[in-house]
């Protein structure tokens, strides 16, 4: 059999576009060619479930061989999946985006039984291959009793053949002859970076051989030492059966070292488990491996929708890094088990980016290239998801174990002053369990520190932005039993604005300025004539005195008695002053 024809595009441009538009990096063939090599996986099991496929055995290994020849300057992918027939390879792969994934999912839609996990839609995905190879190979028998085996070759994306193909057993290799824009991949460093970056959490177990002569003969392989060393005594000690059981131990130990090789992947990720059946531990475990933090996150929320669209992930808050100011989270999207990308601000509730996390969304509406959106009806409703399940989670701690969630509060507090501005529900939702950590050394709730201090100042919140420089103004506090909220983080300067728009008349304001009236003295009875003149004295004498020195005609000084035996003069400037003063910064 041979055929040879005109892959059935109008347009010679189209490998130009896919080079230059559709894929922005490189390294995407991997994740295509090899999320192909699932698919095919994935769809025989699909058969196999419905009976469609009953001569496959049962335990059979599914796994998909990523195969480097440095020599050759090949690159190869094999499966043994679901393998196509020429018929399929001409309806899948010479038709150019038509997909072969939405052909499948349709023709079974009604007999598969629950989600689909196919992970092709696009049906473009396979011609990344010509972004680093200048000749492809399709090698590949299909599963059918008495298929023949079906080979496909095209060079530089234009003209295809087709021939009869060599695999003896079922599925698929797909095989890349480099180019010199795929030649970086010879580098094995080079194509691990990119298994590890797509492949690491794909459903079906992914094998790495890399071939080269130079590393063969550098390879002397050392002679497995299988034998037993006895001294002569302890041989004459010892009977026949001893020294052959040795012996035997000795082979079973061997055999025993060489474990199962160990695939790239890990197929079935924890954010896919149920979250009743993962440990404290997996939680840990999966966290340091794949974010390569060593230290325990503070706790975890784990995601797991299946209606009205399916959400499965885990969110991660860290602990804070000691002296870092930017804070920098780092959210993993996937769909299907497939890296898509880190911290896609289209995609990801922008205040989740501080923290770490993977997302699974196979329902999300992706581009062709996957890294962009198509739509953000989905963002919106997933962004409502996520934050209702932060606020319950942060709810619950706060309920259930007070003084650990206390613990927590300096570590997670600017996350959710953050979240909250952004996310004005999530303030709705969590208003009650904000904290703010006052000069007594106590974390009180907003409500606690109006209601503890309502004798003394109502309806308004003193806070602290430095408390070094502020230490003045924290002692006078102090002696007269008053508290200051200390803010002191980046975000604390706009959230208390926001704090005071969210809390019609509570006053917010820092503890030097506008803090007379509540440092005084109640005034009982009547003012004394001469303070009284005291103080038009000083006001004048003031106003003249800074309106000189700052030449500002137009400057208000106001002069006021304090009643505080450890300061005797302070200067004050009023709360909206320096609000505004900051804005213009
Ligand atoms: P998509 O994966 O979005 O369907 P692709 O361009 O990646 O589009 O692949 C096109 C089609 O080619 C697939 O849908 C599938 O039918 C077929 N195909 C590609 N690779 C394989 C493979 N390794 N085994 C079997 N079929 C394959
Ligand atoms: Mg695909």
């Amino acid at each position: 059999m041979k055929e040879t024809g005109n892959l059935s595009i109008n347009s010679e441009n189209f490998l130009p576009i896919i080079k230059k538009w559709l894929y922005t990096d490189k390294d995407i063939f991997i994740r295509e060619l090899v999320s192909n090599a699932c698919d095919a996986v994935t769809k025989l099991k699909k058969l196999m479930l419905m009976g469609e496929a009953d001569h496959i055995p049962a335990e059979e290994a599914f796994q998909v061989r990523v195969l480097l020849n440095k020599d050759e300057k090949t690159l190869q992918i094999v499966d043994n999946g679901i393998g196509m027939t020429d018929e399929e390879i001409k309806k899948y792969i010479n038709q150019i985006a038509f997909s072969g994934a939405a052909d499948f999912l349709a023709k079974y839609e009604e007999k598969a039984e629950g989600d689909n996990e196919i992970i092709g839609h696009f049906g473009l995905g396979f011609y990344s291959a010509f972004m680093v190879a200048n000749k492809v190979e399709i090698d590949t028998l299909s599963y059918q009793q008495g298929a023949a085996a079906a080979k496909w070759s095209c060079a530089d994306g234009i003209d295809y053949e087709m021939s009869d193909g060599s695999r003896t057993e079922r599925g698929t290799t797909i095989t890349l002859y480099l180019s010199e824009d795929g030649e970086e991949f010879l580098d094995e460093t080079k194509l691990y970076a990119a298994l590890h970056k797509y492949c690491a959490f794909m459903p079906v177990p992914i094998f790495v051989d890399i071939l080269s002569k130079e590393d063969e003969a550098e390879e002397t392989p050392a002679e497995k030492d299988n034998t037993i060393h006895i001294s002569e005594e302890e041989a004459a000690s010892l009977t026949k059966e001893e020294i052959l059981a040795k012996a035997q131990e000795k082979t079973e130990k061997t055999e025993e070292e060489k474990e199962e090789p160990k695939p790239l992947n890990d197929p079935s990720p924890l954010w896919l488990k149920q979250p009743r059946d993962c440990t404290e531990e997996e939680y840990k475990e999966f966290y340091h491996k794949v974010f390569f933090d060593l230290n325990d996150p503070l706790f975890w929320i784990h995601l797991n929708m299946d209606y009205p669209f399916r959400l499965k992930g885990i969110l991660y808050f860290p602990k804070l890094v000691e002296q870092m100011d930017v804070v920098e989270g780092q959210i993993k999207l996937y769909s299907n088990q497939v890296y898509i990308a880190d911290n896609i601000r289209e995609v990801v509730p922008e205040f989740l980016l501080l923290l770490k996390g993977v997302l699974d969304c196979p329902d999300m509406p992706l581009n062709v290239s996957r890294s962009a959106l198509q739509n953000d009806g989905y963002v919106e409703k997933m962004n409502s998801y996520i934050t209702k399940k932060v606020a319950d989670k942060l709810n619950q701690l706060f309920k259930s174990d007070r003084s650990a969630y206390e613990g927590f509060w300096d570590d997670i507090g600017m996350f959710f002053k953050y979240g909250c501005m952004r996310e004005e529900s999530l303030y709705d939702k969590i208003k009650d369990a904000l904290l703010l950590k006052t000069t007594d050394g106590v974390y009180e709730t907003i409500a606690e520190y109006l209601e503890k201090n309502k004798e003394k100042h109502e309806n308004k919140i003193f806070f602290v932005t430095d408390e070094a420089q502020q230490a003045q103004y924290i002692r006078m506090f102090k002696e007269q039993g008053l508290e200051a909220a200390i803010l002191t983080s980046p975000v604390d300067k706009p959230f208390v604005s926001f704090l005071e728009y969210k809390n019609p008349g509570v006053k917010v304001q820092r503890i030097d300025a506008d803090i007379t009236d509540t440092l005084q003295e109640k005034k009982d009875g009547e003012e004394s004539e001469a303070k009284k003149q005291a103080d038009e004295y000083a006001n004048t004498k003031m106003e003249t005195l800074f309106r000189e020195a700052l030449s500002k005609e137009d400057l208000k000084v106001k002069a006021e008695h304090l009643k505080t035996a450890s300061v005797s003069a302070m200067i004050l400037l009023s709360e909206d002053s320096r609000r505004m003063m900051e804005m213009m910064e």
